[in-house]
Protein backbone atom coordinates (compact mmCIF):
# COMPACT_ATOMS: atom_id res chain seq x y z
CA UNK A 1 0.00 0.00 0.00
CA UNK A 2 2.90 2.41 1.07
CA UNK A 3 4.73 1.87 -2.39
CA UNK A 4 1.38 2.71 -4.24
CA UNK A 5 1.15 5.82 -2.45
CA UNK A 6 4.83 6.57 -2.91
CA UNK A 7 4.22 5.89 -6.81
CA UNK A 8 1.24 7.99 -6.91
CA UNK A 9 2.47 11.15 -5.63
CA UNK A 10 5.72 10.96 -7.79
CA UNK A 11 5.26 13.79 -10.86
CA UNK A 12 8.54 13.51 -12.62
CA UNK A 13 9.03 16.12 -15.76
CA UNK A 14 11.45 18.07 -17.27
CA UNK A 15 11.20 21.47 -18.86
CA UNK A 16 12.21 22.02 -22.62
CA UNK A 17 12.50 25.87 -24.57
CA UNK A 18 14.47 27.10 -27.14
CA UNK A 19 17.20 29.46 -24.97
CA UNK A 20 15.70 32.63 -23.50
CA UNK A 21 12.36 31.20 -23.29
CA UNK A 22 12.07 31.52 -19.70
CA UNK A 23 12.85 27.84 -18.84
CA UNK A 24 15.19 28.57 -15.99
CA UNK A 25 12.82 31.89 -14.57
CA UNK A 26 10.12 28.87 -14.33
CA UNK A 27 12.32 26.39 -12.43
CA UNK A 28 13.01 28.90 -9.83
CA UNK A 29 9.35 29.76 -9.62
CA UNK A 30 8.55 26.05 -8.96
CA UNK A 31 11.64 25.81 -6.59
CA UNK A 32 10.08 28.57 -4.81
CA UNK A 33 6.59 26.91 -4.83
CA UNK A 34 8.52 24.10 -3.22
CA UNK A 35 10.55 26.43 -0.85
CA UNK A 36 13.87 25.27 -2.27
CA UNK A 37 15.23 28.54 -2.98
CA UNK A 38 14.21 31.49 -0.51
CA UNK A 39 14.41 34.09 -3.04
CA UNK A 40 14.00 34.69 -6.69
CA UNK A 41 17.20 35.22 -8.45
CA UNK A 42 19.03 32.41 -6.64
CA UNK A 43 18.60 30.23 -9.71
CA UNK A 44 19.57 32.64 -12.35
CA UNK A 45 23.10 33.03 -12.84
CA UNK A 46 24.28 34.95 -15.96
CA UNK A 47 23.39 38.15 -14.35
CA UNK A 48 23.43 38.22 -10.73
CA UNK A 49 26.63 36.69 -10.83
CA UNK A 50 25.57 33.55 -9.48
CA UNK A 51 24.87 30.54 -10.76
CA UNK A 52 22.05 28.76 -11.87
CA UNK A 53 21.23 25.59 -9.88
CA UNK A 54 20.03 24.48 -13.09
CA UNK A 55 22.36 25.32 -15.24
CA UNK A 56 24.70 22.81 -13.66
CA UNK A 57 27.95 23.14 -16.21
CA UNK A 58 30.17 26.10 -14.85
CA UNK A 59 29.62 25.05 -10.84
CA UNK A 60 30.54 21.38 -12.08
CA UNK A 61 33.42 22.39 -13.97
CA UNK A 62 34.57 24.71 -11.09
CA UNK A 63 34.16 20.78 -8.88
CA UNK A 64 35.87 18.93 -11.53
CA UNK A 65 32.66 17.16 -12.70
CA UNK A 66 31.33 18.49 -15.76
CA UNK A 67 28.62 17.92 -17.73
CA UNK A 68 25.65 17.43 -15.88
CA UNK A 69 21.57 17.72 -16.07
CA UNK A 70 20.67 17.36 -12.79
CA UNK A 71 17.66 16.58 -11.14
CA UNK A 72 15.37 18.70 -8.63
CA UNK A 73 12.53 17.99 -6.17
CA UNK A 74 10.45 19.02 -3.98
CA UNK A 75 6.92 18.41 -1.89
CA UNK A 76 3.88 20.43 -3.07
CA UNK A 77 0.77 19.93 -2.25
CA UNK A 78 1.28 16.03 -1.13
CA UNK A 79 2.95 15.18 -4.07
CA UNK A 80 6.66 15.05 -4.77
CA UNK A 81 8.03 16.48 -7.69
CA UNK A 82 10.98 15.12 -9.22
CA UNK A 83 12.12 18.42 -11.91
CA UNK A 84 14.92 17.27 -14.46
CA UNK A 85 17.09 19.49 -16.39
CA UNK A 86 17.24 19.45 -19.63
CA UNK A 87 20.70 21.70 -20.71
CA UNK A 88 19.76 23.83 -23.34
CA UNK A 89 22.53 26.32 -24.25
CA UNK A 90 26.08 25.71 -25.27
CA UNK A 91 25.26 22.48 -22.87
CA UNK A 92 23.19 20.70 -25.18
CA UNK A 93 24.12 17.14 -25.87
CA UNK A 94 22.47 13.87 -26.67
CA UNK A 95 22.21 13.57 -22.75
CA UNK A 96 19.56 16.49 -22.74
CA UNK A 97 17.47 13.53 -25.57
CA UNK A 98 18.30 10.78 -23.05
CA UNK A 99 17.00 12.80 -20.16
CA UNK A 100 13.48 12.79 -21.64
CA UNK A 101 13.42 9.18 -21.88
CA UNK A 102 13.26 8.91 -18.04
CA UNK A 103 10.45 11.36 -17.24
CA UNK A 104 7.05 11.00 -17.42
CA UNK A 105 5.94 14.26 -18.92
CA UNK A 106 7.07 17.53 -20.10
CA UNK A 107 6.33 21.20 -20.00
CA UNK A 108 7.05 23.07 -23.19
CA UNK A 109 7.69 26.92 -22.76
CA UNK A 110 7.18 29.45 -25.54
CA UNK A 111 8.48 32.15 -25.74
CA UNK A 112 5.29 34.59 -27.06
CA UNK A 113 7.17 36.97 -28.60
CA UNK A 114 9.08 34.31 -31.16
CA UNK A 115 7.01 31.51 -31.08
CA UNK A 116 8.46 28.26 -31.80
CA UNK A 117 11.95 28.12 -32.25
CA UNK A 118 14.61 25.31 -32.95
CA UNK A 119 15.94 23.90 -29.82
CA UNK A 120 12.18 23.79 -28.86
CA UNK A 121 11.14 21.53 -32.55
CA UNK A 122 14.37 19.35 -31.54
CA UNK A 123 13.49 18.48 -27.79
CA UNK A 124 9.63 18.08 -28.64
CA UNK A 125 10.42 15.53 -31.88
CA UNK A 126 12.20 13.58 -29.16
CA UNK A 127 8.82 13.67 -26.88
CA UNK A 128 6.22 12.84 -29.17
CA UNK A 129 8.83 9.65 -31.09
CA UNK A 130 8.25 8.63 -26.91
CA UNK A 131 4.66 9.31 -26.51
CA UNK A 132 5.44 11.45 -23.61
CA UNK A 133 2.69 13.68 -22.53
CA UNK A 134 3.25 17.80 -23.42
CA UNK A 135 2.42 20.56 -21.60
CA UNK A 136 2.85 23.75 -23.25
CA UNK A 137 3.38 27.29 -21.08
CA UNK A 138 3.65 30.33 -23.36
CA UNK A 139 5.40 32.64 -21.89
CA UNK A 140 6.27 36.39 -21.48
CA UNK A 141 2.28 37.85 -21.89
CA UNK A 142 3.64 40.33 -19.93
CA UNK A 143 5.21 41.71 -22.79
CA UNK A 144 3.35 42.74 -26.74
CA UNK A 145 3.66 38.94 -27.85
CA UNK A 146 2.38 37.06 -31.40
CA UNK A 147 -1.73 36.96 -31.78
CA UNK A 148 -2.65 33.52 -29.50
CA UNK A 149 -4.95 32.22 -32.01
CA UNK A 150 -1.75 32.43 -34.46
CA UNK A 151 0.45 31.05 -31.62
CA UNK A 152 -2.01 27.73 -31.62
CA UNK A 153 -1.75 27.49 -35.31
CA UNK A 154 2.34 27.11 -35.39
CA UNK A 155 2.45 24.86 -32.89
CA UNK A 156 -0.74 22.82 -34.32
CA UNK A 157 1.09 22.95 -38.03
CA UNK A 158 5.01 22.77 -36.62
CA UNK A 159 4.62 20.46 -34.11
CA UNK A 160 1.42 18.21 -35.28
CA UNK A 161 -0.23 18.30 -32.20
CA UNK A 162 -3.51 19.56 -31.08
CA UNK A 163 -3.57 22.18 -28.60
CA UNK A 164 -6.58 22.54 -26.13
CA UNK A 165 -6.08 26.14 -24.09
CA UNK A 166 -6.85 25.74 -20.62
CA UNK A 167 -6.96 29.13 -20.11
CA UNK A 168 -6.82 32.58 -22.84
CA UNK A 169 -5.61 35.37 -22.34
CA UNK A 170 -6.80 39.29 -22.10
CA UNK A 171 -4.58 41.29 -24.02
CA UNK A 172 -1.11 41.29 -23.85
CA UNK A 173 2.16 43.75 -23.15
CA UNK A 174 0.67 46.99 -21.43
CA UNK A 175 -3.20 46.16 -21.83
CA UNK A 176 -2.89 42.73 -20.37
CA UNK A 177 -6.09 42.62 -18.11
CA UNK A 178 -5.16 38.59 -17.14
CA UNK A 179 -6.69 34.83 -17.88
CA UNK A 180 -9.79 33.27 -18.22
CA UNK A 181 -8.90 30.15 -16.76
CA UNK A 182 -11.51 27.78 -18.55
CA UNK A 183 -10.65 25.16 -16.68
CA UNK A 184 -11.44 26.09 -13.13
CA UNK A 185 -14.12 28.57 -14.97
CA UNK A 186 -12.65 31.39 -13.13
CA UNK A 187 -10.71 34.76 -14.40
CA UNK A 188 -7.22 35.32 -12.82
CA UNK A 189 -6.82 38.90 -12.79
CA UNK A 190 -3.25 40.71 -12.82
CA UNK A 191 -2.90 43.22 -10.56
CA UNK A 192 1.34 43.30 -11.48
CA UNK A 193 3.50 43.58 -8.37
CA UNK A 194 3.23 39.39 -8.09
CA UNK A 195 -0.27 40.04 -7.81
CA UNK A 196 -3.05 38.05 -9.31
CA UNK A 197 -6.91 38.50 -8.28
CA UNK A 198 -9.08 35.12 -8.72
CA UNK A 199 -12.62 35.95 -10.12
CA UNK A 200 -15.32 32.78 -10.46
CA UNK A 201 -16.87 33.34 -13.57
CA UNK A 202 -20.33 33.17 -11.52
CA UNK A 203 -18.74 36.66 -10.16
CA UNK A 204 -17.94 38.20 -13.14
CA UNK A 205 -21.46 40.47 -13.81
CA UNK A 206 -21.32 41.69 -10.25
CA UNK A 207 -20.86 45.77 -10.38
CA UNK A 208 -17.76 45.41 -8.55
CA UNK A 209 -16.17 44.34 -11.61
CA UNK A 210 -17.45 47.25 -14.03
CA UNK A 211 -13.80 48.18 -14.28
CA UNK A 212 -12.62 44.85 -15.84
CA UNK A 213 -15.46 43.77 -17.70
CA UNK A 214 -16.70 47.18 -19.14
CA UNK A 215 -13.14 47.18 -21.22
CA UNK A 216 -12.95 46.85 -24.77
CA UNK A 217 -10.06 44.64 -24.51
CA UNK A 218 -12.40 42.07 -22.19
CA UNK A 219 -15.24 42.07 -23.94
CA UNK A 220 -13.25 41.52 -27.25
CA UNK A 221 -11.38 38.27 -25.76
CA UNK A 222 -15.50 37.42 -24.21
CA UNK A 223 -15.78 37.14 -28.29
CA UNK A 224 -12.52 35.01 -28.92
CA UNK A 225 -13.60 32.75 -25.89
CA UNK A 226 -16.59 32.16 -27.76
CA UNK A 227 -15.17 31.21 -31.14
CA UNK A 228 -12.76 28.62 -28.58
CA UNK A 229 -15.78 26.99 -27.51
CA UNK A 230 -17.18 26.47 -31.02
CA UNK A 231 -14.89 25.84 -32.81
CA UNK A 232 -12.17 24.12 -31.06
CA UNK A 233 -11.26 20.84 -30.12
CA UNK A 234 -12.56 19.48 -26.88
CA UNK A 235 -10.31 18.60 -24.28
CA UNK A 236 -9.11 14.91 -23.78
CA UNK A 237 -7.24 13.98 -20.90
CA UNK A 238 -6.91 10.57 -22.49
CA UNK A 239 -5.21 12.29 -25.83
CA UNK A 240 -3.20 14.51 -23.71
CA UNK A 241 -2.04 11.35 -21.61
CA UNK A 242 -0.78 9.94 -25.05
CA UNK A 243 0.68 13.30 -26.82
CA UNK A 244 -1.92 13.39 -29.38
CA UNK A 245 -3.13 16.78 -27.46
CA UNK A 246 -1.49 19.01 -25.44
CA UNK A 247 -3.17 21.85 -22.84
CA UNK A 248 -1.90 24.79 -23.12
CA UNK A 249 -1.57 27.85 -20.34
CA UNK A 250 -0.44 31.28 -21.28
CA UNK A 251 0.70 32.97 -18.29
CA UNK A 252 4.66 35.04 -17.27
CA UNK A 253 7.31 33.53 -15.45
CA UNK A 254 8.61 36.06 -14.76
CA UNK A 255 5.98 38.73 -13.36
CA UNK A 256 5.01 35.73 -12.11
CA UNK A 257 1.24 35.48 -13.65
CA UNK A 258 -0.35 32.38 -14.11
CA UNK A 259 1.98 30.12 -12.64
CA UNK A 260 0.41 29.01 -9.96
CA UNK A 261 -2.59 28.02 -11.42
CA UNK A 262 -0.89 26.52 -14.22
CA UNK A 263 1.44 24.32 -11.84
CA UNK A 264 -1.49 23.24 -9.94
CA UNK A 265 -3.39 21.91 -12.96
CA UNK A 266 -0.41 20.31 -13.90
CA UNK A 267 0.87 18.49 -10.79
CA UNK A 268 -3.18 17.06 -10.65
CA UNK A 269 -2.79 16.21 -14.59
CA UNK A 270 0.51 14.94 -14.88
CA UNK A 271 1.18 11.56 -15.03
CA UNK A 272 2.37 9.43 -12.22
CA UNK A 273 5.24 6.88 -13.07
CA UNK A 274 3.86 4.34 -15.65
CA UNK A 275 5.11 0.60 -16.57
CA UNK A 276 8.07 0.59 -18.28
CA UNK A 277 8.70 -2.55 -20.93
CA UNK A 278 11.26 -4.72 -21.30
CA UNK A 279 11.81 -7.44 -24.15
CA UNK A 280 8.89 -9.80 -23.04
CA UNK A 281 7.12 -8.13 -20.94
CA UNK A 282 5.60 -4.66 -18.65
CA UNK A 283 6.91 -3.92 -15.14
CA UNK A 284 4.33 -2.23 -13.34
CA UNK A 285 6.13 0.01 -11.19
CA UNK A 286 4.50 -1.19 -8.20
CA UNK A 287 6.35 -4.94 -8.85
CA UNK A 288 7.65 -5.65 -5.86
CA UNK A 289 11.31 -5.67 -6.48
CA UNK A 290 13.37 -2.91 -7.29
CA UNK A 291 14.53 -1.63 -11.02
CA UNK A 292 15.74 0.73 -12.73
CA UNK A 293 17.56 1.93 -15.82
CA UNK A 294 20.79 4.68 -16.49
CA UNK A 295 19.96 7.35 -18.76
CA UNK A 296 22.97 8.93 -18.58
CA UNK A 297 26.54 8.64 -17.36
CA UNK A 298 28.78 11.62 -16.49
CA UNK A 299 32.09 11.57 -16.70
CA UNK A 300 34.50 13.94 -14.50
CA UNK A 301 35.96 16.15 -16.85
CA UNK A 302 39.28 16.73 -13.89
CA UNK A 303 41.71 14.18 -14.43
CA UNK A 304 42.60 13.71 -10.85
CA UNK A 305 38.80 12.43 -10.36
CA UNK A 306 38.31 9.71 -12.57
CA UNK A 307 35.60 9.13 -11.00
CA UNK A 308 31.93 8.85 -12.82
CA UNK A 309 28.23 9.58 -11.65
CA UNK A 310 25.20 7.17 -13.48
CA UNK A 311 21.95 8.52 -13.55
CA UNK A 312 19.49 5.70 -13.04
CA UNK A 313 15.25 6.71 -12.78
CA UNK A 314 13.98 3.90 -10.46
CA UNK A 315 10.97 1.69 -12.50
CA UNK A 316 9.24 -0.50 -9.83
CA UNK A 317 10.08 -1.45 -6.26
CA UNK A 318 11.90 0.09 -3.29
CA UNK A 319 15.59 1.19 -3.33
CA UNK A 320 17.58 1.14 -0.19
CA UNK A 321 21.06 2.58 0.10
CA UNK A 322 22.77 -0.49 0.63
CA UNK A 323 20.95 -2.94 -1.13
CA UNK A 324 22.90 -5.23 -3.60
CA UNK A 325 21.63 -5.58 -6.84
CA UNK A 326 22.26 -7.34 -10.77
CA UNK A 327 23.67 -5.70 -13.58
CA UNK A 328 21.35 -7.97 -16.02
CA UNK A 329 23.95 -7.16 -18.91
CA UNK A 330 26.69 -8.81 -17.27
CA UNK A 331 24.64 -10.42 -13.97
CA UNK A 332 27.33 -8.71 -11.98
CA UNK A 333 25.88 -8.13 -8.74
CA UNK A 334 26.50 -4.74 -6.85
CA UNK A 335 26.04 -3.28 -3.48
CA UNK A 336 24.51 0.42 -4.22
CA UNK A 337 26.02 2.04 -1.28
CA UNK A 338 27.47 5.20 -2.69
CA UNK A 339 23.86 6.75 -4.17
CA UNK A 340 23.44 10.55 -4.53
CA UNK A 341 20.45 12.42 -5.34
CA UNK A 342 20.58 15.51 -6.86
CA UNK A 343 19.18 18.88 -5.11
CA UNK A 344 19.23 22.28 -6.33
CA UNK A 345 22.91 22.83 -5.59
CA UNK A 346 24.05 20.66 -2.81
CA UNK A 347 24.13 16.29 -3.64
CA UNK A 348 22.75 14.43 -0.27
CA UNK A 349 23.16 10.92 -0.06
CA UNK A 350 19.79 9.35 -0.65
CA UNK A 351 18.29 6.49 1.57
CA UNK A 352 15.70 5.08 -0.16
CA UNK A 353 13.69 6.08 -2.99
CA UNK A 354 10.79 5.23 -4.89
CA UNK A 355 9.41 4.87 -9.03
CA UNK A 356 9.58 7.96 -10.96
CA UNK A 357 13.15 9.32 -8.82
CA UNK A 358 16.16 9.74 -10.47
CA UNK A 359 19.16 8.39 -8.08
CA UNK A 360 23.01 9.13 -8.84
CA UNK A 361 25.35 6.02 -8.48
CA UNK A 362 28.81 5.61 -8.19
CA UNK A 363 30.28 4.45 -11.05
CA UNK A 364 33.97 2.69 -10.90
CA UNK A 365 33.39 1.85 -14.87
CA UNK A 366 30.74 -0.96 -14.64
CA UNK A 367 28.04 0.73 -16.15
CA UNK A 368 26.76 1.52 -19.96
CA UNK A 369 23.94 3.74 -20.74
CA UNK A 370 20.71 1.62 -21.40
CA UNK A 371 21.89 -1.09 -18.24
CA UNK A 372 19.02 -2.23 -15.89
CA UNK A 373 19.95 -3.04 -11.91
CA UNK A 374 17.63 -4.98 -10.33
CA UNK A 375 16.85 -7.15 -7.53
CA UNK A 376 14.33 -8.84 -8.79
CA UNK A 377 15.23 -13.11 -9.10
CA UNK A 378 12.98 -13.00 -12.41
CA UNK A 379 15.61 -11.28 -15.04
CA UNK A 380 14.76 -7.67 -16.14
CA UNK A 381 16.45 -5.96 -19.11
CA UNK A 382 14.52 -2.68 -20.43
CA UNK A 383 14.60 -1.61 -23.62
CA UNK A 384 17.68 -0.27 -24.91
CA UNK A 385 17.90 3.84 -25.16
CA UNK A 386 16.75 4.75 -29.01
CA UNK A 387 19.19 5.77 -31.04
CA UNK A 388 18.99 9.86 -31.46
CA UNK A 389 19.43 10.67 -34.88
CA UNK A 390 22.68 13.67 -34.65
CA UNK A 391 22.78 17.13 -36.90
CA UNK A 392 26.10 17.90 -36.43
CA UNK A 393 28.96 16.15 -38.36
CA UNK A 394 32.74 16.27 -37.87
CA UNK A 395 35.35 14.14 -39.37
CA UNK A 396 37.75 12.91 -36.78
CA UNK A 397 41.48 11.52 -37.06
CA UNK A 398 44.44 11.74 -34.86
CA UNK A 399 47.20 14.03 -34.75
CA UNK A 400 49.61 11.81 -34.36
CA UNK A 401 49.17 8.91 -37.02
CA UNK A 402 51.54 7.18 -34.38
CA UNK A 403 49.40 7.17 -32.09
CA UNK A 404 46.37 5.32 -33.58
CA UNK A 405 46.42 2.28 -31.23
CA UNK A 406 45.22 4.63 -28.88
CA UNK A 407 42.80 6.90 -30.85
CA UNK A 408 41.16 3.57 -31.76
CA UNK A 409 40.52 2.58 -27.93
CA UNK A 410 39.38 5.97 -26.62
CA UNK A 411 36.95 6.70 -29.85
CA UNK A 412 35.71 3.07 -29.35
CA UNK A 413 35.33 3.61 -25.70
CA UNK A 414 33.68 7.09 -25.61
CA UNK A 415 31.12 5.65 -28.33
CA UNK A 416 30.03 2.81 -26.44
CA UNK A 417 30.00 5.03 -23.59
CA UNK A 418 27.68 7.08 -25.95
CA UNK A 419 29.17 9.73 -25.34
CA UNK A 420 29.17 10.45 -29.47
CA UNK A 421 28.01 8.83 -32.70
CA UNK A 422 30.45 7.60 -34.91
CA UNK A 423 29.98 6.70 -38.67
CA UNK A 424 32.19 5.78 -41.56
CA UNK A 425 32.20 7.32 -44.84
CA UNK A 426 31.34 4.76 -47.72
CA UNK A 427 33.51 3.90 -49.57
CA UNK A 428 35.86 5.59 -48.05
CA UNK A 429 36.21 4.95 -44.97
CA UNK A 430 36.87 8.56 -43.41
CA UNK A 431 35.81 8.37 -39.75
CA UNK A 432 32.78 10.76 -39.14
CA UNK A 433 31.51 11.74 -35.25
CA UNK A 434 27.87 13.02 -34.81
CA UNK A 435 26.62 14.86 -32.09
CA UNK A 436 23.66 17.08 -31.45
CA UNK A 437 25.82 19.57 -29.48
CA UNK A 438 28.92 21.14 -29.85
CA UNK A 439 29.68 20.52 -26.25
CA UNK A 440 29.55 16.80 -27.19
CA UNK A 441 33.36 18.02 -29.27
CA UNK A 442 34.52 19.48 -26.81
CA UNK A 443 34.07 16.73 -24.38
CA UNK A 444 35.01 14.40 -26.65
CA UNK A 445 38.43 15.89 -27.49
CA UNK A 446 39.01 16.86 -23.41
CA UNK A 447 38.75 13.27 -22.69
CA UNK A 448 40.30 11.94 -25.96
CA UNK A 449 43.49 13.74 -24.77
CA UNK A 450 43.39 13.54 -20.81
CA UNK A 451 42.17 9.86 -20.77
CA UNK A 452 43.77 8.77 -24.45
CA UNK A 453 46.46 10.60 -24.07
CA UNK A 454 45.62 11.17 -27.84
CA UNK A 455 44.82 15.16 -29.47
CA UNK A 456 42.43 14.34 -32.10
CA UNK A 457 41.99 16.78 -35.33
CA UNK A 458 38.19 17.47 -35.84
CA UNK A 459 37.04 18.38 -39.44
CA UNK A 460 33.29 20.01 -39.59
CA UNK A 461 31.26 18.71 -42.33
CA UNK A 462 28.10 21.29 -40.91
CA UNK A 463 25.10 20.45 -39.76
CA UNK A 464 23.48 17.67 -41.95
CA UNK A 465 19.66 16.03 -42.37
CA UNK A 466 20.34 12.15 -41.48
CA UNK A 467 18.59 9.81 -42.96
CA UNK A 468 18.67 6.05 -42.71
CA UNK A 469 18.66 3.52 -45.70
CA UNK A 470 16.45 0.51 -45.46
CA UNK A 471 18.74 -1.46 -47.76
CA UNK A 472 21.98 -3.67 -47.75
CA UNK A 473 23.57 -2.59 -50.98
CA UNK A 474 23.21 1.01 -52.63
CA UNK A 475 24.81 2.35 -55.79
CA UNK A 476 27.57 4.60 -54.66
CA UNK A 477 27.35 6.24 -57.59
CA UNK A 478 24.43 8.10 -56.37
CA UNK A 479 26.18 9.54 -53.21
CA UNK A 480 28.64 13.03 -53.17
CA UNK A 481 29.28 16.02 -50.83
CA UNK A 482 25.87 17.03 -50.86
CA UNK A 483 24.07 13.83 -49.88
CA UNK A 484 27.31 11.97 -48.20
CA UNK A 485 26.99 8.19 -47.87
CA UNK A 486 27.96 6.83 -44.44
CA UNK A 487 27.52 3.84 -42.63
CA UNK A 488 26.54 3.53 -38.55
CA UNK A 489 28.12 1.38 -36.15
CA UNK A 490 25.87 -1.75 -37.02
CA UNK A 491 26.82 -0.98 -40.73
CA UNK A 492 23.60 0.56 -41.52
CA UNK A 493 23.55 3.13 -44.40
CA UNK A 494 22.80 6.41 -43.76
CA UNK A 495 22.41 9.64 -46.25
CA UNK A 496 23.93 12.82 -44.92
CA UNK A 497 22.03 15.42 -46.52
CA UNK A 498 23.68 18.90 -46.73
CA UNK A 499 20.34 20.79 -45.82
CA UNK A 500 16.72 20.39 -46.60
CA UNK A 501 17.19 21.57 -50.45
CA UNK A 502 19.45 18.65 -51.22
CA UNK A 503 16.85 16.04 -49.18
CA UNK A 504 14.27 17.03 -50.81
CA UNK A 505 15.77 17.19 -54.42
CA UNK A 506 16.85 13.65 -53.93
CA UNK A 507 13.47 12.36 -52.36
CA UNK A 508 12.19 13.45 -55.50
CA UNK A 509 14.90 12.02 -58.04
CA UNK A 510 15.06 8.87 -56.42
CA UNK A 511 11.43 7.67 -55.12
CA UNK A 512 12.74 4.39 -54.72
CA UNK A 513 14.54 5.09 -52.06
CA UNK A 514 13.12 4.82 -49.01
CA UNK A 515 14.06 7.16 -46.52
CA UNK A 516 14.00 7.13 -42.49
CA UNK A 517 13.55 9.41 -40.19
CA UNK A 518 14.75 8.20 -36.86
CA UNK A 519 12.18 10.55 -35.03
CA UNK A 520 9.82 8.59 -36.71
CA UNK A 521 10.12 5.28 -35.96
CA UNK A 522 9.26 4.41 -32.49
P1 LIG B 1 16.14 30.15 -20.37
O1 LIG B 1 17.31 30.40 -21.24
O2 LIG B 1 15.04 29.45 -21.11
O3 LIG B 1 16.46 29.49 -19.08
O4 LIG B 1 15.49 31.58 -20.09
P2 LIG B 1 15.58 32.52 -18.81
O5 LIG B 1 14.67 32.03 -17.75
O6 LIG B 1 16.99 32.71 -18.48
O7 LIG B 1 14.94 33.84 -19.40
C1 LIG B 1 15.55 34.56 -20.44
C2 LIG B 1 15.24 36.02 -20.30
O8 LIG B 1 13.85 36.24 -20.42
C3 LIG B 1 15.62 36.57 -18.93
O9 LIG B 1 16.11 37.87 -19.11
C4 LIG B 1 14.33 36.58 -18.16
O10 LIG B 1 14.27 37.56 -17.17
C5 LIG B 1 13.34 36.88 -19.28
N1 LIG B 1 12.01 36.34 -18.98
C6 LIG B 1 11.66 35.11 -18.56
N2 LIG B 1 10.33 35.03 -18.39
C7 LIG B 1 9.81 36.22 -18.72
C8 LIG B 1 8.50 36.77 -18.74
O11 LIG B 1 7.51 36.13 -18.40
N3 LIG B 1 8.38 38.07 -19.15
C9 LIG B 1 9.44 38.82 -19.53
N4 LIG B 1 9.23 40.05 -19.91
N5 LIG B 1 10.70 38.34 -19.51
C10 LIG B 1 10.88 37.08 -19.11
Amino acid sequence: MKLTEEINKRKTFAIISHPDAGKTTMTEKLLLFGQQIRSAGTVKGKKSGKFATSDWMEIEKQRGISVTSSVMNFAYQGYHVNILDTPGHEDFSEDTYRTLTAVDSVIMIIDATKGIEPQTIKLFKVCKMRGIPIFTFINKLDREGRDPFELLEQIEDVLEIETYPMNWPAGMGKRFLGIFDRYHKQFVRFKGNEEEEYIPYADLDKDSYLDLTEQPMYQETLEELALLDEAGDPFSLDRVMIGEQTPVFFGSALAPFGVEVFFNTFVKMAPSPKPRKTADKIIQPDYDAFSGYIFKIQANMNPAHRDRIAFLRVCSGRFERGMSVKLSRTDKTIKLNQTQQFLAASRETVDVAYPGDIIGIYDPGYYRIGDTLTDSKEPIQYDELPQFPPDLFKRVTAKNVMKSKQFKKGLDQLVQEGAIQLFTGHPYETLIIGAVGELQYQVFEHRMKHEYNVEVQLESIGERIPRWLDQKEVDVKLFDERNMLVKDREGQFLVLFKNEFALNWFKDKHKEIDLIDLFEVN
